[in-house]
C-alpha cells in the first residue's frame, strides 16, 4: 500500500492521487511507492502546523519540548537497524555508514532536548543597557511555522538537523523530503506520532519539488524556511522567502579544497583524501573533491592514491565490506559520468571514470582520479557530487590559497602539514564556513555548521541551529516612578 502523507496527527491520502516510485540504486528496481503530495496537501499541512503553534505546543516550556525530544531519539536507537536498512535501500550508501548516520539523527534529538532546557533558564534574561531607570530583559519565542526542505544525501539525519532545533525552539513543522529517498522521513512522522507529539506539529509531506517544494517555500503562513540542496533551488526558496519576508538559512552545494603540503603524514593524507570524497559516494556537500598538492609529494601521493581507490570494494550496501555503493540515481549517475566525459577533454584521467566491470544494473562507478585539473576546468569549478577527484599541484603556500579560495562556493576546506603554525595561518585565510586541520569530514554536531559564498546563509547545528528558529523578543521597562523628562520637559 502506497504510504500516506502525516498531516494534523493523521495519515491521509494525497489529494491529487499522485504517487512516486521509489528506486534502489544497487538494483534499478523500484520497491516502494509513496504518494506524490502536491500544494493542496501543503496548505492543509501548514494550516494544521499554524493551529497547532497557536494550542497548546506553543505555550510548552524547553524542558517540556525535551521530553518529547529525548522519546523520538530513544525510538530512533531503538529502530537503528531498521531504519538504516531501509536508508540502504533508499540512498545507496553502505551499511555502516547508514548505521552512523541513524546514529548521528538519534543524538541530535537528544542534544537538542538539552539546547531546549538550556533556553528555559535563558527566558527574561537581563540585557545590560546604559540607563538604570530602565531594566531589558529579552524572551525567546518560537518563530512559527517551519518549513524544511532536505535533500537526498543523508536523508534522515538531514532531517534530524532541522527537525530537532525547530521542535526544540517550539515551533511547528513541514517537512519535505527529496522524492528520491522519501522513506525514512515519513517513518520519522510514525515515531513522532508513538512520542506523542501532538497533531500537527509534526507534518511530513512526500512530494516533488517544483510542486510540493516550491508551495512550502511560497507559503505565505510559513514563517521560517530551513533548506539544504543545490544552488539553483536555494536561489528559488530564497526568492520565493523574500515575497513574504521570510526568515531563510540556505545549506548549499560545495567543491571543498584539501591542501597537502611536502612535510605532512602520506599515510595519514591517503586516509583522510580517501574518506574526504569517497565516503557517500563523495555525495557529500562538504567532500573535499579538489585535493591540492605541493610538488614535491605530489607523485607519492597521486601513485598512493590511485593504489588505494583500485582497492575500493565497490557493492550493494547491505553486502559486507562494501565500502562504496551505488550513486543515488539515474539522473545523479548521468550527471557525474557527464562531467568524468568533459574531465577526460579537461585533464589525465588516472584511476577508474567507469562502471566497474560485473556490475550490470545498479547505478556504480569505480572511484575516480584526474590529476593536473586546470584551474578553469568545469570539474574544477563546478560541483559534481560523486566519487570524483581532481587533483593539481602548487609550489608555494600563497599559490596554495590562490587555488583553494579561487570557489564561488565556501563551505569547507582542510589543510594537511605536520607545521601546526602553518595549519593555523592556512585556516584563517581560508574562505570556508568549517575548517579541517590534518582531517577531512569529520562531524560534531556541537559547532556551527554552513558555507560562506555560494555555500549557503547562516549556520545549523549547535546553538546556531537553535537560534534560526527563534525570534528574540526585547522588553523593555520604566521602572523610575519620576517622569522621564526627555521629551517633554513639563
Ligand atoms: P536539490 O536542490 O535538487 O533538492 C533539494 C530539495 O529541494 C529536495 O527535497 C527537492 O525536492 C526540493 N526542491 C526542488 N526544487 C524545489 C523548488 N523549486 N522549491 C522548493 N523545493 C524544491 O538538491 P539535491 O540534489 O537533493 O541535493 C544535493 C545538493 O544538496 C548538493 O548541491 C549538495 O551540496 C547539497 N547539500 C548541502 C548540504 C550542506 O549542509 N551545505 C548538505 C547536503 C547536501
Amino acid at each position: 500500500m502506497t504510504p500516506k502523507l502525516f498531516i494534523d496527527g493523521t495519515w491521509q491520502a494525497a489529494a491529487r492521487g499522485g504517487t512516486i516510485d521509489v528506486v534502489d540504486p544497487a538494483t534499478e528496481r523500484v520497491f516502494r511507492t509513496c504518494s506524490a503530495g502536491t500544494a493542496d496537501d501543503v496548505d492543509r499541512a501548514v494550516t494544521a502546523a499554524k493551529r497547532a503553534g497557536q494550542g497548546p505546543w506553543g505555550r510548552t516550556t524547553g524542558r517540556e519540548r525535551a521530553v518529547v525530544l529525548c522519546a523520538i531519539a530513544d525510538a530512533i536507537e531503538r529502530e537503528k537497524q531498521a531504519l538504516a536498512e531501509l536508508e540502504v535501500r533508499d540512498n545507496g550508501k553502505p551499511l555502516a555508514e547508514a548505521l552512523g548516520d541513524i546514529s548521528d539523527a538519534a543524538y541530535c534529538f537528544n542534544l537538542y532536548a538539552a539546547y531546549a532546557e538550556e533556553l528555559d533558564a535563558r527566558q527574561g534574561e537581563a540585557i545590560a543597557v546604559p540607563d538604570d531607570r530602565f531594566k531589558t530583559t529579552v524572551k525567546y519565542v518560537p518563530a512559527g511555522v517551519a518549513g524544511l526542505i532536505v535533500p537526498w544525501n543523508y536523508p534522515l539525519l538531514m532531517a534530524a538537523w532541522k527537525v530537532a532545533p525547530a521542535l526544540a525552539a517550539g515551533c511547528t513543522l513541514v517537512l519535505k523530503p527529496s522524492e528520491f529517498t522519501p522513506l525514512t522521513a515519513l517513518e520519522l512522522a510514525r515515531i513522532c506520532e508513538e512520542a506523542a507529539v501532538p497533531p500537527g506539529v509534526v507534518n511530513v509531506v512526500t512530494g516533488y519539488g517544483n510542486d510540493a517544494g516550491a508551495r512550502l517555500a511560497a507559503h505565505p503562513d510559513v514563517r521560517k524556511l530551513a533548506f539544504t540542496g543545490s544552488v539553483p533551488t536555494g536561489i528559488a526558496v530564497a526568492t520565493a522567502a523574500a515575497r513574504d519576508i521570510k526568515s531563510v538559512s540556505l545549506e548549499l552545494g560545495g567543491k571543498s579544497p584539501i591542501v597537502v603540503f611536502d612535510d605532512a603524514d602520506l599515510e595519514q593524507v591517503v586516509e583522510w583524501v580517501m574518506f574526504g570524497i569517497f565516503w557517500n559516494q563523495g555525495q557529500v556537500c562538504s567532500a573535499t573533491s579538489r585535493l591540492i598538492v605541493e610538488r614535491g609529494i605530489a607523485g607519492r601521493l597521486i601513485e598512493r592514491l590511485v593504489e588505494e581507490a583500485r582497492k575500493i570494494t565497490i557493492g550493494n550496501g547491505m553486502d559486507e565490506g562494501v565500502l562504496l555503493g551505488p550513486l543515488v540515481s539515474r539522473s545523479q549517475y548521468d550527471k557525474v559520468l557527464g562531467y568524468i566525459e568533459i574531465g577526460k577533454q579537461e585533464a589525465r584521467l588516472a584511476s577508474g571514470g567507469r562502471r566497474p566491470p560485473g556490475f550490470d544494473a545498479g547505478y556504480f562507478l569505480e572511484p575516480t582520479i584526474f590529476t593536473g585539473v586546470p584551474p578553469d576546468a568545469r570539474i574544477w569549478r563546478e560541483e559534481i557530487f560523486g566519487p570524483v577527484l581532481c587533483v593539481a599541484e602548487f609550489g608555494t603556500e600563497e599559490e596554495a590559497l590562490t587555488l583553494a579560495n579561487g570557489s564561488e562556493f565556501g563551505l569547507a576546506a582542510a589543510v594537511m602539514t605536520r607545521d601546526l603554525e602553518r595549519a593555523a595561518r592556512v585556516a584563517d585565510r581560508f574562505e570556508a564556513g568549517v575548517v579541517w586541520i590534518n582531517c577531512s569530514q569529520p562531524n560534531f554536531l556541537e559547532p556551527p555548521w554552513g558555507g560562506m559564498k555560494k555555500s549557503g546563509v547562516g549556520r545549523e547545528l549547535g546553538t546556531w541551529g537553535l537560534m534560526n528558529f527563534l525570534e528574540p523578543k526585547q522588553i523593555t521597562n520604566y521602572l523610575s516612578p519620576a517622569p522621564w523628562g526627555w521629551y517633554l520637559k513639563g
